[in-house]
């Protein structure tokens, strides 16, 4: 217990304490502050001489010797007997002969012994011997035994009285050891009482200590949660005062509103009634663009025939890393008629005659071969510049007129580079066939803003020896190749369709990537069976157009043809004839008898003729539809610039010249 602190028991004393005045103790208790310590037979042992002493003559006795009386016989002077009183034995504790002391007190003075008569015989005092009667003097012995005798009466009356009163006292002070035992019980009973309640309020300050500790951690998180919420008061208050100005500001706002709202309104009237009147303009703008549509078609359809029906591109590749640099002046470009920034539309071979100069001795002379084309495109002319110049023919396929576009030369030329473009998935370098469909889509696109709908449909297949294989074949049939035949669509229908082969709708150029990335698929599991297979075989990609224009009721359909021809160039003759080789000359001659055919259908076309030998080839047969009546075709003539691939260009240059002689046509004849 700390020392500031007064503990429970302390102030339960201390209230015994200042109770105790009101506890009724006799005058003749001991001193407070030894009560407590002695118990009731302690009492009863301090009692006990008192007891004794009553009970006991000796006691009497010595009560008696404590006190100066008047001797039974001899009458002692005062003076004397107070000098000679016997002292108290010292044995006698200070409390008892203080006890015994405050009862003598008390004690009522007896009797006075009768002063002794004058005359009669003195008493007996101290060590004098009294005077002795004679023996004679009966008379005086009698009287003096009578004075004796009377004297002896008197002292044990007195004594009787004495006795009484002895008696008397030790009735009070059994009283009072009783009051004061029954007293020290009620003291007992209070101090077991207060000892429990000290002992209680122990406990209980124990539990109060751990209950403060309690509280006082309670405090603490409390205090850590009022700082808490304290800071989010804070918080919230600066929230409310913004979410007030901003409802201020959304008051204000709401106000310019409603105010707008009512301008509104009435601007809405004045602008419905416009409307109607635009409604009613529309209607006839509309009729007005349908119209302007229509002309627009007319008109280009009209240019496409100015420039041609038939038209021939003829497109130079690089040098590629690796090949051997062409002595300079090996090909020519000559600008036009209005100088460089003309298109070129000439091409210029030179060809060294080795056999003359060798027998000369001369260096060999060279030769310069001349061709002219609707547009020449030099080595260094990308995608996009050759793309540009076919966009308007392909966009004549929205409006129904069939197209085809070829790309011939020698393998190695750039044809499959042309159409489908080159490696890598470069958007810089991707071909006309992704180009082509995409200007499509986007066309297709505006032109439904004026009510056409457009849908649009791809097959991709190969024709190989006069055997036509799905490109776009997928799972068990992948890279197989199963029988393909060219069937009209119906009895009596224009249409053409190959059978087994999968013609896919396609909307957008990601669809029609993933169909050109199928084909190469298709394409390398073949070559693993057939080396270089797609150079030795014409790749026809075709894409079925339909347009309808439903508020109309018009409807067009044509086909897109796009095709890479297998490579034009012919077998060395002096090639010595294996087993491969034959092979090879198959190819080589189904190859040229389809190429040719192809030239003279062109012939026959343009000549119009009334007998088009369609069905001479496969290939022919397969784009008919594309190539008579009022189908625009165009043909690219692929140049390897290497002077080691002269002749082979030679003969793509002159099979080119050709088919341009065919195209007959206004614009052309003017330009010539
Ligand atoms: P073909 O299909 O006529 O056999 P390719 O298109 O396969 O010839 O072309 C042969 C090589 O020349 C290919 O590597 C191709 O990438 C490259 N090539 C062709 N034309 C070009 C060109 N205009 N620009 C760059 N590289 C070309
Ligand atoms: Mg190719």
């Amino acid at each position: 217990m700390e020392p500031q602190q007064r503990s429970p028991l302390l102030e339960v004393r201390g209230n015994v304490e200042l109770k105790r005045p009101l506890v009724k103790a006799p005058s003749r208790l001991p001193l407070p502050g030894t009560r407590f310590k002695r118990g009731p037979d302690r009492m009863e042992d301090a009692l006990e001489p008192e007891k004794k002493r009553t009970r006991g003559l000796d006691t009497v006795t010595k009560i008696a010797t404590s006190h100066p009386r008047p001797p039974a016989l001899t009458v002692r002077p005062q003076t004397q007997s107070q000098t000679t009183a016997p002292k108290v034995p010292k044995k006698t504790g200070p409390r008892c002969s203080t006890a015994i002391g405050t009862v003598l007190k008390n004690q009522k003075p007896g009797p006075a012994v009768p002063a002794q008569k004058p005359g009669a015989a003195p008493p007996m005092l101290g060590g004098k011997k009294p005077t002795k009667r004679p023996a004679w003097d009966l008379k005086g012995q009698l009287c003096d035994l009578n004075a004796e005798l009377k004297c002896c009466r008197e002292r044990t009356q007195t004594l009787n009285q004495e006795n009484q009163h002895l008696q008397d006292q030790l009735k009070e002070a059994q009283q009072q050891a009783r009051a004061l035992g029954a007293e020290c019980r009620t003291l007992e009973g209070e101090l077991a009482r207060v000892q429990a309640q000290a002992e209680q309020g122990q406990q209980e300050l124990g539990n109060l200590r751990a209950r403060v500790l309690e509280l006082e951690e309670q405090l603490g998180t409390q205090q850590g949660l009022v700082q808490e919420l304290q800071k989010e008061q804070v918080g919230l208050q600066e929230e409310r005062r913004g979410l007030a100005a901003r409802l201020a500001e959304q008051e204000r706002r709401l106000q310019a509103s409603e105010a707008a709202l009512s301008g509104s309104q009435a601007e809405v009237a004045s602008l419905r009634q416009e409307a109607a009147t635009q409604a009613a303009l529309l209607v006839t703008q509309g009729e007005r663009l349908h119209g302007l549509e229509m002309e627009r078609r007319r008109l280009h359809n009209q240019l496409q025939e100015l420039k041609g029906n038939i038209r021939v591109f003829c497109r130079v590749r690089p040098v590629l890393p690796g090949e051997p640099t062409p002595s300079p002046g090996f090909l020519l470009f000559p600008s036009g008629p209005s100088g460089p920034s003309d298109p070129p539309t000439r091409l210029s071979v030179s060809r060294s005659d080795e056999r003359r100069g060798t027998l000369s001795g001369t260096p060999a002379p060279t030769t310069r071969h001349d061709f002219s084309f609707d547009r020449v495109f030099p080595p260094g002319s990308g995608q996009d510049q050759v793309f540009e110049e076919i966009a308007m023919l392909v966009q004549s396929a929205l409006d129904g007129y069939p197209v085809c576009i070829f790309a011939y030369g020698q393998t190695g030329s750039g044809k499959t580079f042309t159409m489908e473009g080159g490696p890598g998935g470069d958007p810089q370098v991707e071909g006309l066939i992704p180009r082509a469909l995409r200007h499509l889509f986007s066309v297709a696109q505006e032109l439904g803003g004026q009510g056409w709908t457009y849908s649009f449909v791809a097959s991709y297949v190969e024709i190989y020896n006069e055997t036509v294989r799905d490109l776009l074949a997928t799972g068990t049939r992948k890279g197989q190749g199963g029988e393909c035949e060219i069937r009209r669509a119906g009895p009596g229908s224009e249409e053409l369709t190959v059978t087994n082969a999968r013609y896919v709708p396609v909307s957008c150029e990601k669809e029609v990537e993933a169909l050109l990335q199928l084909a190469r698929q298709n394409r390398a599991v073949a070559r693993t069976s057939q080396n270089e297979r797609s150079s030795r075989s014409h790749s026809v990609f075709q894409l079925q157009i339909s347009g309808e224009h439903a508020g109309r009721g018009l409807q067009c359909a044509a086909p897109l043809s796009l095709v890479d021809l297998a490579g034009s160039e012919r077998l060395d003759p002096g090639l010595a004839l294996g087993p491969g080789e034959r092979e090879r000359l198959r190819e080589t001659q189904a190859i040229n008898s389809s190429l040719s055919t192809l030239g003279l259908v062109i012939m026959a076309l343009s000549n119009k003729e009334s007998h088009v030998p369609y069905r001479n080839s496969k290939l022919t047969y397969l784009l008919q539809n594309s190539l008579g009546g009022s189908a625009k075709m165009l043909m690219f003539v692929n140049i390897s610039p290497l002077e080691e691939n002269v002749s082979e260009s030679l003969n793509s240059l002159r099979f080119a010249s050709k088919v341009n002689q065919c195209v007959i046509g206004t614009a052309q004849a003017n330009k010539k």
